[in-house]
């Protein structure tokens, strides 16, 4: 299940498509399967193999993907968008906030009756503070391995070797 985005052109910021009409993504090709696209034209493609239509955004004629005949599950002609042509915009990120707002766009919409968006935000939020606690952690793994070290120096440096050499004769004497 994908995040709420909006798919747009990467040249012209064009929106082409949204995760509502995402199906699936071929990684082999680099492309995302959709069940549809706004913005775009469908033309005979002048490179390639005669007879291959591709998507071209209708603000700057870039393309964005082509059509694909019997390509989808059911055999139906599939919509295909080039990933290295496309940008995406995932719904309630933004960089400017009004103070105060940060966690509560998508909680917004579960109350709204929209299930599952809310737990995403509950989710993300627990992951944060996870990987927030996991720093902690580690830095204090760190600050505990530096004084081991120094630790360890100090008494490597205060080790006397007569005072070793002594204890050893002790040890043989008294077995
Ligand atoms: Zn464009």
């Amino acid at each position: 299940m994908l995040e709420p985005m909006v798919f747009f052109c990467s040249a012209c910021r064009n929106i082409l498509s949204d995760s509502q009409l995402y199906l699936t993504s071929h990684k082999d090709e680099n492309v995302i399967s959709v069940t549809g696209v706004c913005g775009a034209s469908a033309v005979q493609s002048k490179q390639g193999r005669p007879g291959d239509t591709v998507l071209i955004c209708q603000h700057c004629k870039a393309e964005v993907g082509k059509l694909m005949p019997g390509q989808s599950d059911s055999g139906r002609t599939a919509i295909w968008l080039h990933v290295s042509a496309i940008s995406s915009h995932q719904l309630g990120t933004c960089d400017l906030r009004m103070p105060g707002s940060e966690h509560q766009n998508l909680s917004e919409g579960a109350a709204d009756g929209a299930p599952g968006l809310g737990d995403t935000a509950g989710m993300r939020a627990m992951l944060q503070q996870q990987q927030t606690e996991l720093l902690q952690v580690q830095s204090m793994l760190l600050l505990h391995h530096e004084r081991l070290l120094q630790l360890e120096a100090s008494s490597a440096a205060h080790s006397n070797p007569t005072q070793r050499k002594l204890d050893d004769q002790l040890d043989a004497t008294l077995h």
